[in-house]
């Protein structure tokens, strides 16, 4: 599948400013999904994403002009997400891909429709691409930039080739790249199976597929993912592949830890308690020169953050939310949210999120009541979701296996004991370790470390963390682009 939207090209005379009636963050499924209805309606949108192409994480094409014969195959379900794909290059809807947006202001008017004249003020999207400081002005703003993977600390996960379930998925949809020759597979959640079918499609032996969850756990889930179809016949899909290929998931097992010299060479595995607590006496060593580690994902809140909507704890759906309504609606006027921002769900409900979020700024424009079928259509898509995560949780257990000199803030060097003695000068607060040891102010900006600095500096386990502030740049640019923004 091939569609590029219509990109950002030729962009020596590419304007600084563009105007629009509605600007999107993110071209994954729930940016998608809002653009497209968007612009049926007659609206300009314009869509912004730093990937190379729209599809977002699941639906991740790679680099135009590259072939892979290593591309995974995918669950039947997918098909939505490509059709959502043809339909965007088709559409009128132009996407700026490249495009990183680092800062942002909300639109204001006098009421809830997107307004233009004396009493508005556009809301305004500021974005680097290709090294040049562009600035997207419109009337309503969708935030759709999805989420980022968690992960739990464990002794060498900072040796190279750890890596992520995420950036392995990256590594070989999106680049064509086998990360590895023999890899371990362990965490937890819905990602790990994509990621094992990724690794084998790459040609990487997968010599263990670990997931912390007691099989007891996700067996429980069934009733409540009953009402989604799709996730259910999703699931069994993976399974079949994985029994195909003589993989065998085993729950109730993590990485213990991670050896080798200079890179990965064996990984320490064995069983968790249901608590998460390992059980060292079934520890074996298994050789591998590549671990894929993930604990479900963290939505991508700073955006939404930066315009001041609200957010929300929910520990099932990632952790800190953006709070939205049925439709999408944020706490800011003409500010809405769509897919994982709003809570970890999955692309069927980001693609029920997108529609629903452009139903309501349709129906505002035109004076309608809200369009309900679509809310109760992403109401049960969320509901199947929530149902499914409830048997991932971190389980508070897995702490445990990072000792005193393990790192937890890798962009900073920060270990264990440093963000301990610092909680105990400053406070366990996110702030207070902070201020003590640097954790969370590296390049990262916090995005991998921030889950959990609080839980390994003062109280093993502890499963909520603070509200992170944000920053800008949201995301790292050039100083030139921050000195060179377009005053718009
Ligand atoms: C690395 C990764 C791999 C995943 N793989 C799978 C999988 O195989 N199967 C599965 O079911 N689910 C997978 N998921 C979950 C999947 O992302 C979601 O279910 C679904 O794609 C969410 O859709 P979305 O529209 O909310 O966000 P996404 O699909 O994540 O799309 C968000 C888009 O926003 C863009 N973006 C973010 N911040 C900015 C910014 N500041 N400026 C410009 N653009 C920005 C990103 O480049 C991205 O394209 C994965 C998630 C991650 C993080």
């Amino acid at each position: 599948m091939e569609a590029d939207g219509h990109h950002g090209g030729g962009l020596v005379s590419a304007p600084a400013v563009i105007d629009a009636d509605v600007g999107i963050v993110g071209a994954g499924p729930g940016g998608m999904a809002a653009a497209l209805r968007l612009a049926d309606a007659g609206l300009a949108v314009v869509v912004l994403d730093e990937g190379m192409r729209p599809g977002g994480q699941i639906f991740r094409q790679l680099p135009a002009g590259f072939v892979s014969t290593a591309h995974p195959s995918e669950p039947p379900s997918h098909q939505q997400g490509h059709e959502l794909l043809r339909k965007l290059q088709r559409s009128k809807v132009r996407v700026e891909a490249r495009a990183t947006v680092w800062d942002a202001a909300a639109p204001t008017g006098p009421g809830p429709v997107p307004h233009t004249g004396a009493a508005a003020q556009a809301g305004k999207l500021w974005f680097e691409q290709d090294g040049a400081s562009r600035l997207l002005r419109c009337k309503a703003i969708v935030l759709a930039p999805g989420a980022y993977d968690r992960c739990v600390p464990f002794p060498g996960w900072t040796l190279p080739a750890v890596i992520t379930l995420g950036a392995a998925q990256v590594m070989v949809r999106g680049f064509a790249i086998a990360p590895g020759t023999r890899a371990v597979v362990a965490g937890s959640g819905p990602l790990l199976l994509p990621t094992v079918t990724a690794m084998l499609a790459a040609g990487v032996e997968v010599v263990a597929a670990l997931e912390a969850a007691p099989r007891l756990a996700v067996l429980a889930a069934i009733p409540g993912v009953l009402r989604s179809g799709a996730r259910l016949r999703e699931a069994f899909w993976y399974a079949r592949q994985l029994l195909k290929a003589g993989v065998r998931l085993k729950f109730g097992h993590a990485v213990f830890a991670v050896e080798g010299n200079g890179r990965v060479e064996r990984a320490v595995i064995g069983k968790v308690d249901a608590a998460g607590m390992p059980l060292r006496h079934t520890a074996r060593t298994v050789e591998a020169d590549v671990v894929c580690t993930g604990f479900g994902l963290v939505p991508s809140i700073e955006i939404g953050q930066k315009l001041g909507c609200a957010t929300v704890w929910n520990e099932t759906s990632g952790g800190w939310c953006l709070e939205a309504g049925p439709f999408g609606q944020t706490s800011v006027q003409n500010v809405f949210a769509a897919g994982e921002i709003a809570g970890i769900g999955g692309s069927e409900v980001a693609i029920a999120d997108g529609e629903a979020v452009a139903g309501l700024i349709v129906a505002n424009l035109r004076g309608a009541p809200a369009p309900l079928p679509l809310s109760s259509r992403r109401q049960s898509a969320r509901s199947a979701a929530f149902a499914m995560l409830r048997a991932f949780h971190v389980r508070p257990g897995l702490f445990s296996l990072a000792q005193p000199d393990t790192i937890v803030c890798r962009c900073e060097d920060v270990t264990v004991q440093s963000a301990r003695a610092a909680a105990l000068v400053h406070g366990s607060t996110l702030r207070g370790i902070k201020m003590g040891c640097r954790a969370g102010m590296g390049p990262c900006q916090g995005r991998l470390c921030t889950p959990n600095v609080q839980a390994l500096a003062s109280s093993v386990g502890a499963a909520k963390w603070d509200l992170p502030t944000v920053q800008v740049p949201l995301k790292p640019v050039a100083t030139a682009t921050i000195l060179d923004a377009p005053k718009g």
